[in-house]
């Protein structure tokens, strides 16, 4: 209660992808709606529950890149749940930012103790949760944030929406751009049919994992030239892979 909401961020640019994942846990619709909108807008992939106990499952299924954590949650509060995912190898470092309506500094810095990465006191501005946000990532995920992604001599330029290998521009489809982003967020790590499809047509797409091959074909072909190095490797059984081998 008494928690004043911002007016939302006017700002849908439409071309800036970023895709970090982030849970938003709170119980206060209104709030993870008002974070949930702007986040969105900004190309992040949002997902919200309300409780504790639902965000210990969300996790478990698909860990995010970042939890915005309210402080009062109905049973199992925000703290706490902190304290269980920072006593779990594999959550241990997954970042958090805490969302609290005290602005004691006795119960700041015990939120910092608990693991907290940062924490933001209610009312807070948008801008400001959002600047938060990104510095956060920008440490934990660099590849996620990063303007530009560069492998070798290819260069993706995401605000600029400009692919380049050595000094030739590269022209490609919005499907193959963002297949190209996705490869190169994750180098070096081998991505399945499956998770190609979720990160680059989204979870509830209805696209034959074929279809896959036929844009991985096409990025190929853009990308390579005379005795161009393939930058990506096809693991059989397994899915794609991407990254040059000397870099
Ligand atoms: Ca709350």
């Amino acid at each position: 209660m008494g928690e004043t909401i911002h007016a939302p961020l006017a700002k849908k640019t439409g071309l800036q992808t970023m895709t970090a994942k982030l849970l938003i846990v709170e119980d206060e619709q209104a709030i993870s709606e008002l974070l949930r909108y702007n986040f969105e807008a900004e190309g992040f992939k949002v997902s919200a529950c309300e409780s504790g106990e639902e965000a210990e499952i969300m996790v478990a299924e698909e860990t995010p890149d970042l939890i915005i954590l309210d402080w009062s949650l109905p049973s199992v509060s925000g703290i706490e749940l902190c304290r269980r995912l920072r006593s779990k190898p594999e959550t241990r470092n997954l970042p958090i930012l805490m969302l609290t309506a005290r602005g004691e500094e006795a119960d700041r810095i015990r939120g910092l103790n608990t693991g907290a990465d940062d924490y933001v006191t209610k009312p807070f501005s948008v801008p400001e949760l959002m600047a938060r946000v990104k510095a956060i990532l920008r440490r934990a995920v660099p590849d996620r944030m990063a303007e530009v992604l560069r492998a070798g001599d290819i260069e993706l330029d995401r605000a600029a929406h400009k692919v380049t290998r050595g000094l030739r521009e590269i022209h490609l489809g919005p499907t193959e751009f963002r297949l190209l982003e996705y490869l190169m967020e994750s180098p070096g790590r081998v991505l399945s049919r499956t998770q190609l499809l979720d990160g680059v047509w989204g979870s509830d797409a209805f696209v034959d994992e074929r279809t896959v091959d036929v844009h991985i074909g096409r990025l190929r072909k853009a990308l390579i030239r005379g005795k161009e190095r393939d930058p990506i490797r096809t693991v059989r059984g397994a899915g794609y892979v991407f990254g040059e081998r000397n870099s």
